[in-house]
């Protein structure tokens, strides 16, 4: 996703930012609180990019998959504090194809394109996980921006990115609340 980010950036870097007048969720993250967030972060997770290439002003939440692609990654701010989810990733390769939709963005695949991201419930010492089925690259940001067309959604809507936006931050903030994490990890 990262990649994805960082080419946006360079194309927009001479025009101005059509979505500036949203409302914008994420600010830029350092490293620093990214290591905070994530204390037991390895080395070969890191984001694949250095955060000064991060168009900030088209996300909604910083997310990425650890480059062996069995793990996920999600910051966002909810209430001025920053929230971190360390997932774990199974994309569904196998069985027919069928049409699925991201719970977070509500973008429709035709074909394959989400996978299950499943997180441990805190406090439950490993016995419950709740998963979600997601844009496989958490680039949630990026397709309720058509910001990337491949695939395009198989089922378009016509509310506009307000509604968009709200809604995605509202149902990551309720997984959050699912996984009893809003009060771990975060920082301020
Ligand atoms: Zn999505």
């Amino acid at each position: 996703m990262l990649d994805i980010i960082v080419k946006i950036r360079e194309g927009h870097e001479h025009e101005s930012n059509p979505y500036h007048l949203d409302r914008i969720i994420l600010q830029a993250i350092s490293a620093k609180e990214l290591r905070t967030i994530f204390p037991d972060l390895r080395k070969d997770d890191l984001l694949g990019q250095p955060l000064s290439g991060v168009d900030w002003d088209v996300l909604d939440y910083l997310g990425w998959i650890s480059p062996a692609g069995h793990k996920g990654f999600v910051v966002i701010n909810l209430d001025d504090r920053l929230h971190g989810i360390t997932l774990r990733r199974a994309i569904n390769s196998f069985g027919k194809p069928k049409t699925q939709m991201c719970s977070w963005c509500h973008h429709v695949y035709r074909g394959r394109g989400t996978a299950l991201f499943t997180s441990t419930v805190i406090g439950s010492q490993g016995r419950k996980s709740i998963g979600h089925q997601l844009c496989m690259n958490l680039d949630c940001s990026l397709r309720i921006r058509n910001l990337v067309s491949d695939p395009p959604t198989y089922l378009p809507e016509t509310v506009d990115l307000h509604y968009k936006t709200a809604r995605l931050s509202a149902a990551i903030r309720k997984f959050i609340h699912r996984l009893n994490a809003q009060n771990f990890p975060q920082i301020i």
